[in-house]
């Protein structure tokens, strides 16, 4: 028999949060929502909280709380509204929660994604800037709290499909040579160099492959989003930057693979549509139906590889660097990042100009060793202030 697990959604309302509630919405039997959170999309999360009926919903304030807890009661819901950041960490740590969803996009997923993993929950991770800020406290914390850590990132949860269950006692340990982490090239891919300057928000959100909310898409664009999961691999895999190669590959069919010493490369494929890890994930180590039609090789035809082209993205190398500096450095290229993809989004700067903030700011602001979580927040809050005074000087 199979018993039924209550799933916190953080960021229900993202794309993630969307795909996360399709998938359980096809396994009844298996989970049951217990909170739902929202950010500014609260009509949308009202309305998947008449389907979902979650125990809590959470918004960001309290007049938001109060209109949407009324409607939610003309509907005769059960549904508690809370609202602020302590209640995402409450609905991510409750005692009845057996899984998080980590969806919420951005720094303010650190919180409730390191609450639910300090309360040793099966998290579910999506949200990489959490892990890339705070990578050695993440992944210490999993371990004090005793969490069951899960990627949701396509080519993350690929890896982990594609290594032995002990890969935790070293990936050199277990013969691997290299991971090998694909990449799209995202829109810009084959773009004349000197047409990069002039391309919007709606050109650089149109992906070509995956369907995903704005941030992450304009990560795409610029490669920074193969940047932060250069970091996050290390992470999740233990895996020094060294041992991690970017390979464009534009079909997005294969989502990553790994190569063994003895020349074995194993691969993970599939269509590209994120129920598939999200369904990997929520199931493990057990296998669901995910609603994802079956990968057509004949369709697919042909599989492309590049190496990827650092002129054309420095924002890869700049990860990189951020990577191998170590300490606060990747969290205040994050930082940076977030800032400067917003002001892209609110069109106050050029798509080339994303990389030159980050740049000015890894320059301006030396990295420092993490001791506690004050000290990435410290440089978090650094690295915006230094992001924001280049874009006020500009
Ligand atoms: P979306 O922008 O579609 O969704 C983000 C979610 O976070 C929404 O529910 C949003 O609420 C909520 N949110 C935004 N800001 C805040 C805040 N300050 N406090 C609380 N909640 C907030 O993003 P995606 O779903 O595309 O991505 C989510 C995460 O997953 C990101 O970290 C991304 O990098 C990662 N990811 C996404 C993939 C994808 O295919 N989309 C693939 C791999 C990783 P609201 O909409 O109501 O404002
Ligand atoms: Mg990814």
């Amino acid at each position: 028999m199979t018993v039924v697990q209550h799933i916190t959604v953080l960021g229900a309302t993202g794309s993630i949060g969307l795909s996360t509630l399709d998938v359980i919405a096809r396994h009844p039997d298996r989970y049951q929502v217990f909170a739902l959170t929202g950010f500014s999309r609260v009509a949308e999360l009202e309305a998947l909280c008449v389907i979902h009926k979650p125990r809590y919903a959470v918004v960001p304030d309290t007049v938001v709380a109060q209109q949407l807890q009324a409607n939610l009661r003309a509907v005769g819901l059960p549904t508690e509204v809370l609202y602020g950041a302590q209640s995402l960490c409450e609905v991510a740590a409750h005692a009845e929660v057996d899984a998080v969803m980590a969806a919420i996009v951005g720094a303010a997923g650190l919180p409730p994604t390191l609450a639910a993993v300090e309360a040793g929950k099966k998290v579910l991770l999506a949200n990489k800037e959490a892990l890339v800020m705070s990578g050695a406290l993440f992944m210490q914390a999993v371990k004090r709290g005793g969490a069951v850590l899960l990627p949701i990132d396509s080519e993350h949860n690929a890896i982990f499909q594609c290594l032995p269950g002990d890969y935790a006692r070293g990936l050199d340990k277990v013969g691997v040579r290299r991971v090998l982490l694909t990449a799209s090239g995202g829109p810009f891919r084959e773009m004349p160099l000197d047409q990069l300057h002039a391309v919007t928000p709606e050109q650089a959100c149109a992906h070509p492959n995956w369907s995903m909310g704005r941030k992450i898409s304009v990560d795409s664009a610029s490669m920074m989003n193969k940047g932060l999961e250069l970091i996050e691999a290390c992470w999740l895999f233990d895996a020094s930057p060294a041992q991690i190669e970017v390979v464009v590959h534009p079909q997005s069919v294969i989502h990553s693979l790994v190569d063994y010493v003895d020349g074995s490369v194993l691969a993970q494929l599939g269509n590209p549509d994120m129920r598939t890890p999200i369904s990997h994930a929520l199931a493990w180590p057990e296998r669901i139906d995910s609603g994802v039609a079956p990968l057509d090789l004949f369709a697919v035809a042909r599989l492309d590889f590049q190496a990827p082209d650092e002129l054309r993205f420095p924002c890869l190398r700049l990860a990189r660097e951020a990577a191998q500096a170590g300490g606060t450095a990747p969290a205040m290229l994050n930082a940076a990042n977030e800032v400067a993809v917003a002001a892209f989004l609110e069109r106050r700067i050029r798509f080339p100009e994303i990389a030159s903030i980050i740049e000015h700011v890894l320059q301006a602001e030396p990295a420092v060793a993490v001791e506690c979580l004050d000290t990435v927040l410290v440089a978090d809050g650094r690295a915006r202030n230094l992001a924001e005074r280049w874009l006020a000087q500009r």
